[in-house]
């Protein structure tokens, strides 16, 4: 059954309106809230080992702290010369939790002397849902790309500057929002997300 109500389990300002304007456009009937609504809730550490168990700790927390089901995400960028990292550790890889500017520029810094033709990478985002007492499940989504030498383009967050996805002459930060909608991997995890839930 589809809720009525449904908490987005997250800080992240850009993630959340992205959640919801793809939340909204699929048409469900859904009150969408924010975590602002529930100021007693605390940062969820994010002590799982991969993308999956991260979002659903999340998830779960926040369900069981507001009694309404909840849906979160974890996401991050997978480089392949750097053998997947920074993955799970992409909000803090310069050290200091969100700093995007500083995450980005160390990235650049890591594979500068990497040609372009070993600049792949991939966006992953997990998204899991979890009702109280009831449903619980997780979907992924992907974005394929490959990393350039130096920022450009101001739309998007993290590191959206530096990732031109495949088939794409544009970084992600270069897109409108509808435009990485349709092909980011948080457009497709919530794409499959809207499928499980209606399925239910
Ligand atoms: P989380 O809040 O632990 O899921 O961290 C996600 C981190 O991955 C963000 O802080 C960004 O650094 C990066 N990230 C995830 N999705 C995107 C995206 O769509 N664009 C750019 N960076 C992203």
């Amino acid at each position: 059954m589809i809720p009525t109500k449904m908490v987005i389990a997250s800080h992240n300002q850009k993630k959340v309106e992205e959640m919801r304007r793809i939340l909204e456009q699929a048409g469900l009937e859904i009150e969408i809230l924010g975590t602002d609504s529930f100021p007693d809730l605390q940062d969820v550490e994010e002590t799982g080992s991969t993308f999956a168990a991260n979002a659903m700790l999340k998830a779960k927390y926040v369900s069981n702290e507001t009694g309404l089901p909840a849906v979160a995400d974890d996401s991050g960028l997978c480089v392949d010369a750097l053998n997947g990292m920074p993955g799970i550790l992409s909000a803090r890889w310069a050290g200091q939790h969100g700093n995007d500017h500083a995450n980005l520029e160390l990235l650049l810094a890591q594979i500068a002397h990497i040609p372009r033709k070993r600049r792949g990478a991939s966006f992953v985002c997990a998204v899991a849902y979890c009702e109280p007492g009831g449903r619980e499940f997780i979907v992924e989504g992907s974005m394929n790309g490959e990393i350039i030498d130096s920022p450009r383009g101001a739309h998007g967050f993290g590191y959206d500057p530096i990732f031109v996805p495949m088939g794409q002459s544009v970084t992600s930060a270069q897109l409108t929002a509808e435009e990485k909608d349709v092909i980011s991997h948080r457009g497709h995890a919530l794409k499959a997300f809207i499928r499980e839930l209606s399925a239910g």
